[in-house]
């Protein structure tokens, strides 16, 4: 399989939502210079969530996100809308459509729950070639604080696009303040990491899975050397070194022969603890993972996947997981699966969220889940986590990360 150039995760993902009719379709279709969605007067023509990416530029790769009419009352008017704002949740920007002077509750629904999920939101009123927003309309935008741009997506197309990419560069650093490292902070300048890769059945052919190629770049940033094996010759090759690595990172799925390997107080974690802090929050799926510790009959647990695949005869999250967690529970449990955008609605129904790594989500969108999760008191941890507890050597994989081990203990 050919890897895209630029990874989905690492695109800018732009949503695109409002009331039916507002033409986000044909906002969308001006932005991508392209008729990517079928648009047309009829209310409620966009039926489907569509994906567009493109290079927008200077903004770069980016993915537009086009959703239906968030008060389509058609017959199938509420699977939509729950279509929509389950595509919403992967936007790191909301741009919301209205027309000139038509502001309404649902406007006020998107934002309140964009803000709730730290979503910059930007306002486009479309549609000014028919009628000019009044002053009142723009003095209530920005008494809600929310910037905006205005123009025509069909007949003055060019200057709405520029005034929308000027306005998305404007809130590009609240999205990007802060970005965690992915490992490059484990170690000093010069440093040498260890990474045990795994070369099994679930590897693809030719090529480093993405979070690995992603641990090598950011070694690479952070002026730190990489050093590369398989699980089998991890003993002999670390032998070979004349002085200890600063840090050895593995597959979750070989955690327990690592630490087996390692000498104590070498550093050591996986790659999903490394991508739990880089995509989430580490300390919050930590205290997640020490809920495995107190599992009782009859508990029901979601095990979640960010993307879909064909299930391997032995895979992790509906085969291995499962078999795992139930001889470490000692009872029986009702273990549940989900993957790619399907996050279901009823999380309050779980008392465990197990989420895979997320390596093609963006990290607002697993940070939005951790969010939901959080909003229905359901405690979240990710596989690499919870592998490191079924195995009996959590402690030791997060011993880099002090504050992750607190919460695991139920200290913080
Ligand atoms: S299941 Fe999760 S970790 Fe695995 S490839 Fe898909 S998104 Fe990445």
């Amino acid at each position: 399989m050919m890897l895209p150039n630029t990874p989905k995760a690492g695109r800018l993902h732009i949503g695109i939502a409002g009331r039916v009719n507002v033409g986000k379709s044909s906002f969308l279709n001006m932005l991508a210079g392209q008729d990517v969605a079928i648009t047309s007067a009829i209310p409620g023509t966009t039926t489907d969530v569509v994906e567009k990416t493109m290079e927008l530029l200077p903004l770069g790769p980016v993915t537009l996100i086009d959703t239906a009419g968030l008060d389509d009352s058609s017959d199938l008017g509420a699977q939509r809308i729950e279509m929509s704002k389950k595509a919403l949740r992967r936007a790191d920007i909301l741009t919301i459509v209205v027309t000139p002077d038509a502001w309404s509750g649902h406007e006020d629904d998107l934002v309140n729950e964009a803000r709730a999920a730290k979503v910059p939101v930007l306002v486009v009123i479309n549609k000014t070639d028919l009628k000019e927003p009044s002053p009142d309309f723009l003095s209530l935008i920005d008494v809600k604080r929310l910037a905006w741009v205005s123009g025509s997506s069909t007949a003055s197309g060019e200057g709405l696009r520029q005034a929308f990419k000027d306005a998305v560069r404007g809130l590009l650093p609240t999205l990007y303040t802060a970005p965690p490292s992915l490992l490059g902070d484990l170690l000093p300048a010069g440093g040498l990491a260890v990474l045990v890769v795994p070369i099994d059945l679930g590897a693809p052919a030719g090529r480093l899975i993405v979070p690995q190629v992603q641990a090598l770049r950011d070694l690479l940033d952070n002026d730190a050397g990489a050093l590369v094996v398989k699980d089998r010759e991890y003993a002999a090759t670390l032998a070979r070194l004349k002085t200890p690595p600063d840090l050895v990172v593995c597959d979750s799925q070989v955690v327990a022969r690592v630490v087996a390997d390692t000498p104590r107080d070498v550093p050591l974690t996986t790659f999903s603890i490394l991508f739990a802090r880089f995509k989430g929050e580490l300390d919050g799926l930590a205290r997640g993972a020490g809920v495995l510790n107190h599992l009782r009959p009859g508990d029901r647990i979601l095990i979640a996947e960010g993307c879909s695949h064909h299930p391997l005869e032995d895979d992790i999250g509906r085969v291995k997981i499962p078999r795992w967690l139930r001889q470490f529970a000692g009872c029986e449990l009702t273990i549940d699966n989900c993957a790619g955008h399907d996050f279901p609605l009823n999380i309050a129904d779980y008392r465990l969220v197990i989420h895979c790594g997320g390596c093609v989500m963006t990290r607002q969108e697993m940070v939005s889940r951790m969010g939901e999760a959080a909003a229905a008191r359901v405690q979240m941890t990710n596989y690499g986590l919870a592998i490191s507890v079924l195995q009996g050597v959590l402690e030791r994989a997060l011993s880099p990360f002090p504050n992750a081990m607190e919460a695991y203990r139920g200290v913080l």
